[in-house]
């Protein structure tokens, strides 16, 4: 598989400093994050010791790095000026020393920068004026360069594989939510998937989107919603499958159907220029025209990519236009609290020619013992 290499990084760290010109921002100050990852490579871990690459508007990117952790740095080292610092040393002075006289300026500091180093560097960096980072990069990461497709196609139909293996696994139920879910992210780990973790909801607990899963024990008459994934060098999959146990009713039926025609009609309406919220207008239009809009209870898709929820967000109000490259999950739903729910979400690629998806296991309703 393809290496992302270092004038891949490079060209990445231009095209942000081009943004940051643009917006009139001095600096870009980032932690531990995917912003991180995306621009150098390197995978900084989140601790009570300050992790901080500096990327000035028109100055070579510094990293200040603990010193116990300065060797991980590996490749990224071509990229950055490393400062390292020890345990007695203050790093948000040492950040200070790097970006000089900030007053009057714009610095633009990561989303996911821990407050307590915010709010050191805000105290030792006077005058200047803060602002939130995501906007810098935003641009950038939305729109996936082929290298960053690869490995999210690749993630995505290793999910596929595990799903199509999970559901011929024998029966579910009698397992705990939970017990199931073990199975289903045992096999994605052994399709090659690395960090497969997911959510589980049976019976009634399936109407609540998000239930994460616990000791409920499955039995026959339940639909139970599978939301899961793993990742391919850092990209995410995100996959959710609805099931039955044992034969379903009608309106079970009747709700798989709409969701599934739901994500369908969403797959079909997306193409390059195509405002975001149309995508989940299309899903909720043809929901509500079916009578459960009040039980569409989210939007109906995000970005992803090296976070499993990034921009794009696929929501009324954002009317941002659809543009190639742009990787997103495709996922309506429809909750009846106290009885059941169905999602079926896939992940999907905008290209010229307009939807493909990354992911194929099979959509149609499947019946589990
Ligand atoms: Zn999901
Ligand atoms: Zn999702």
């Amino acid at each position: 598989m393809q290496h992302i290499d270092t004038s891949v990084y490079r060209s990445r760290i231009t095209r942000a400093q081009e943004a940051l010109r643009e917006r009139s921002i001095a600096a870009l100050l980032l932690g531990p994050s995917a912003d991180l990852t995306y621009l150098t490579g390197f995978d900084a871990h989140h601790s009570e010791r300050m992790n901080l690459l500096i990327l000035p508007a028109d100055a070579e990117p510094s990293l200040v790095i603990p010193t116990l952790e300065a060797s991980l740095v590996g490749d990224a080292a071509d990229l950055v000026t490393l400062h390292d610092w020890a345990d007695q040393d203050r790093p948000a002075e040492l950040a200070a020393s790097i970006l000089g006289n900030v007053a009057g300026k714009t610095l633009a500091v990561g989303n996911q920068l821990w407050s307590a180093f915010l709010l050191r560097l805000q105290a030792e960096l006077r005058g200047a004026t803060w602002v939130e980072g995501d906007s810098v990069l935003r641009e950038l990461r939305m729109i996936k360069e082929p290298v960053e497709i690869s490995y999210l196609a690749e993630a995505a139909s290793l999910t596929d594989l595990a799903w199509e293996e999970f559901i011929r696994s024998g029966q579910i139920s009698g397992l705990t939510e939970l017990q199931a879910l073990q199975r289903l992210l045992d096999i994605s780990t052994a399709q090659g998937l690395s960090k497969a973790s997911g959510i589980v909801g049976s019976g009634p607990n399936s109407a609540s989107p998000h239930h994460s899963g616990d000791d409920r024990v499955i039995q026959s008459g339940d639909a139970v919603v599978f939301d899961w994934g793993g990742r391919i060098n850092g990209y995410f999959s995100d996959v959710t499958r609805s099931v039955h146990v044992g034969e379903p009713g009608e309106e079970y039926r009747r709700v798989y159907e709409i969701v599934k025609r739901a994500n369908q009609a969403t797959f079909e309406t997306i193409k390059p220029g195509v405002p975001l919220q149309e995508l989940d207008r299309t899903a909720r239009t043809l929901i509500t025209g079916e009578g459960y809009g009040d039980a569409f209870l989210h939007r109906v898709g995000h970005g992803l990519g090296m976070e499993i929820h990034e921009e794009p967000y696929l929501v009324e109000g954002n009317d941002l236009p659809l543009a190639s490259g742009m990787v997103f999950s495709d996922e309506p739903g429809i909750y009846l609290s106290g009885r059941f729910g169905v999602r079926i979400e896939d992940t999907v690629v905008c290209t010229e020619e307009g939807g493909r998806y990354l992911n194929n296991a099979t959509r149609e309703l499947v019946v589990m013992k």
